[in-house]
This record gives structure tokens, sequence and C-alpha cells, in this order.
């Protein structure tokens, strides 16, 4: 692939045919604007393509792809930029930024949404709450609804309703050859099974339609804390406790040093803890029994575990996970928390170092294993368990000790390793790509990547090499 600026290998007639058609905007280096539209989430990567071609509707996305295509230049595709690996940016090429591109239509008697590839997760909830509805998705606010629902989708929900995808009825797709098309169960069904899941692999998907399901607005959900070292005993109580817990209840737990937030006493400021955090996608006062065990076991530092709005529970984590902050990330499934795994759990999360470190261990199960796993491209839905190994520092300060400390804790985790999702990969290479989608899923992707993108244009992803 060229560069865009390198001199003589840029086909200046197709810029200025790109720049005369376009509604968006065009931004390059040097502009004004540069600085802050190149930048993503994870702010230990850094790089500066040459154009940022910022797409305000479909015929945008469509004349960026086709100006890749002609000049052969590197190209990258953006929506809510928070790839981990910064996959949706790229030296010296092209970005296609679709973080303009923000309508949302709910309708709330087909109990269906359509959101473009720009919405923000947050954006997504804030529109469908205010009718008892929601789509399952992650549990950051600001992170980007496409590359979340095109790698899976897990989240608060998942339990309840299953991936996001689950919940996905149809996209629009701008292929490689710059051809708008829509897939669904009926048209393109072999498209529409590779979106969810695939990433973006099979091309641009500009809007998204998905179903609603009823929730809150008011749930039972937060955290409970217990000193990091009982984590041991927490962990092992928890394991047996959700053996039997309905659906309806999603957890995660999280091992850090407790940030320095209002609703945190300042006594606790900084004290390692474990957290069980809850969300109860049911009656309130069912949510009160089903969580009861697990808050009175043992001495909880702190129960924030309340009725609230399921919006104010989205938005938890996010400050703990700013733009512009140094991310490095290690993940797995797990089937169980056999002793041996919560062993190493509990020694690791002693080990942190940065305070702004925070691993959550996901819990799966429920709607997410009664689907087969053939019914889409995402794998691995009997996980029992994902956990993600995020080492975080506010700058380069202590980053290779972290991000170190973040590679043994996975090393060990090895031998008990089910799998990996694909949306927590970073850059690791084919191997694991393959092992995140398993053998046979990705021989089927290879084949679906050779029918809609032989060329590899779409190649800064998770990808899945036609060859
Ligand atoms: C703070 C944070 C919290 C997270 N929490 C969760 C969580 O709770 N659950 C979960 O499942 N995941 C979670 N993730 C992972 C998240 O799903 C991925 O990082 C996802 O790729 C983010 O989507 P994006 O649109 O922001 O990414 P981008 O960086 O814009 O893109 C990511 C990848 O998708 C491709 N892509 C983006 N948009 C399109 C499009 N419209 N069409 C085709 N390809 C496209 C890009 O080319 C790139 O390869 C989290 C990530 C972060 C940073």
């Amino acid at each position: 692939m060229s560069q865009l600026t390198e001199a003589g290998k840029v086909d200046l007639a197709a810029l200025a045919d790109l720049e005369r058609s376009f509604h968006g905007q065009i931004v390059r280096q040097g502009d004004a604007q540069y600085e802050a539209v190149r930048a993503i989430w994870n702010g230990s990567i850094d790089r500066f393509p040459a154009l940022i071609a910022r797409c305000a509707d479909v015929a945008d996305v469509v004349a960026a792809v086709r100006f890749g295509r002609r000049t052969g230049v590197l190209t990258a595709v953006r929506s809510g930029g928070h790839s981990f690996p910064g996959l949706s940016s790229c030296d010296g090429g092209i970005v296609i930024d679709l973080s303009l591109m923000k309508a949302i239509r709910v309708d709330p008697e087909a109990r269906t949404v359509r959101a473009q590839a720009g919405v923000l997760l947050g954006e997504l909830d804030q529109a469908t709450q205010p009718f008892g509805l929601a789509v399952p998705s992650g549990i950051v606010t600001h992170t980007g609804m496409a590359g979340l629902t095109l790698g899976g989708g897990i989240g608060w929900l998942m339990r309840k309703y299953g991936l996001t995808v689950d919940q996905l009825k149809s996209v629009n797709v701008v292929t490689a050859g710059g051809e708008l098309v829509t897939a669904d169960a009926d048209t393109n069904s072999d498209l529409f099974w590779g979106v969810r899941g695939g990433g973006g692999n099979f091309g641009i998907v500009t809007e998204f339609e998905f179903r609603l399901n009823p929730l809150g607005p008011v749930v039972l959900a937060g955290p409970i804390f217990w000193p990091m070292h009982a984590s041991p005993d927490v962990l092992r109580f928890y394991r047996d406790w959700i053996t039997d817990v309905p659906d309806e209840l999603t957890t995660i737990v999280v091992h850090r040093h407790a940030p320095p937030l209002t609703a945190i006493p300042a006594d606790l400021h900084g004290a390692p803890v474990i957290t069980v955090v809850c969300c109860y996608a049911g009656p309130v006062e069912e949510g009160e029994r089903v969580v009861r065990p697990m808050r009175e076991f043992g001495t909880p530092v702190l129960d924030l575990c309340a009725p609230k709005p399921f919006l104010d529970h989205q938005s938890m984590f996010d400050p703990s996970f700013p733009h512009g902050w140094w991310y490095y990330f290690r993940s797995c499934d797990v089937a169980e928390l056999t002793d041996e795994v919560i062993d190493i759990v509990a020694k690791n999360a002693l080990q942190i170092r940065s305070p702004l470190t925070a691993f959550p261990i996901f819990q799966r199960g429920g709607a997410i294993a009664r689907i087969g796993d053939e019914a889409t491209a995402f794998h691995g839905r009997a996980a029992g368990h994902t956990v993600n190994i995020n080492a975080t520092t506010a700058t380069a300060a202590g980053f290779d000790e972290e991000r170190d400390w973040s590679r043994n804790f996975w090393s060990e985790l090895v031998p008990y390793q089910t799998g990996v999702y694909a949306n927590f990969l970073m850059d690791e290479g084919e191997d694991r790509v393959r092992q995140a989608f398993g053998a046979a899923k990705y021989e089927k992707l290879k084949a679906l990547k050779r029918r809609y993108d032989p060329d590899n244009f779409f190649r800064l992803n998770q990808n899945i090499r036609p060859d």
C-alpha cells in the first residue's frame, strides 16, 4: 500500500475528485483541527494519517472507499476510535471517519432502533431509555457502537438479552467495491452472519438496525467492595453464588485501587479492593433478593449496589477509562473460576502498581450461551468468564512495567484459557485471530472475506486474510 504523502504515488486527480464531491470535512496534516481529529482513545498509540475523511453521509463513505481503491492508499475505518490497538488509524494513509454520522431513529411501537455508525453507546442508551427500552451493549458510554457491535458486544444486559449482535436486525454496508448493500436474515445473509462478530473485515457498516427490549429505566445496580486481600474468599463465594442466579443478573468483578470518586469515602481512596459490580435487568425487589447473599458475604467495606437509573449505571466506569491515558490489554476467556484461576487472579491483583489499572472479569452465560455458536461469526459463546487484563497509566511513565504485569498475568492463565473475544485483542497476529474464531469458523470467515473483500482492502482490523 502506498502512503498518501509520498510524492508521485498519489493520484492527485483522485484527491481533487474526492474533495469536490465530499459533503463532510477533509482534514489534512497541517490543518488546525488535525491534532484533535487524529487522536484516538488509547493515548499510547500515536499515528499520523495523511488525510482524515470525516464523512457526513453514506455518499461520502462510498466516495472515500472509491478513493482508497483508486489510489491504493492504506485505509483505516473509524467510528468510536476505541480499538485497543489503534486499528482505526494509520500512518500516512487515509482514515474514513464515521464519527459525525450520528442519526438515531427509535420506533417504540415496533421496538426497533436505527443508528448510524458514529453513534456512541451512551448516545444510543440516551435515545432508547426514555421509552424504557435498550440494546444490550458495553460498559463505557463513550465506546463506539459500530466497532463494539461488529465484534459481538458484551455488557450489562448480555445474560438477559444476549450479545449486541443477537439483537441486530439489519445493516447497511459499503463494500470494498464501493457499493451500498443491505444485509439481514434474508438479504445477503452470509454477509449478515459475518458482520455479527467478524469485525470490519467485510465492509463499512454505515447504519445498524436493532431490536429493542424492555429495561428499567430504574435498575438495581452498582459495586460492592471488599479489601483486595479477601479476594480468594470473595471469588470462591462468588463462583458458587453465580451458579444459581437468574439471567437478569450480570456481574463484573473488578480488582483495582479504589479511585478518588465522590461516591467513595476518602479513607478508601487508593486502597486495593475487589468489587463485584451487579446489574439486575428485572424488577428491583427481585434483584435485591438475588444480590443479598453476595452483599452479606464477609465484611464489605462499601456497598453502592442500589436502585438507580440504568443510564447512571452505564456511565459508572467512564471516569476509569478516559481518552488519552495509556492502555495495554491482554485478554482471554476461561470456562470457570477454578481454585487455580482464582489464585492466579488474586496473586496478580496484589501486584498492580498503577492507581489507574482496573481489570474486569465479565460473567458470561445466560442468553449468550443459549444461541448456537454457528448462528453468528462471534465465537466462544460457552465461555464462563472473560478476563480483560487492562494495564493503565496516565502517561508513558510506568507504562512498560504495568504492561509487563499484564503480559505475565495473562501467561499464567494460559493453561486455563478457552479462547479470546476478538474485540479484546491487541495487534497479536493471525494465530490469535484464528483463536478468537476457532479454526473451523476462521476458514468460513476466510471464504466470506474472499467473496466480499478478496484484495483485503479492509485490513486494519482483526484481520481475516483472504489468501
Ligand atoms: C473504554 C472501553 C470500553 C470497552 N468496553 C467494552 C464492553 O463493555 N464490551 C465490549 O464488547 N467491548 C468493549 N470494548 C471494546 C470495543 O468493543 C472495541 O474496542 C470496539 O472496536 C470499539 O468500537 P469503536 O467503534 O469505538 O472502534 P474503532 O476504533 O473506531 O474501530 C475498531 C475496529 O472496527 C472497525 N470499524 C469501526 N467502525 C466500523 C464500521 N462502521 N464499519 C466497519 N468497520 C468498522 C475499525 O476499522 C477497527 O478495525 C471497550 C473498549 C474500550 C476502549
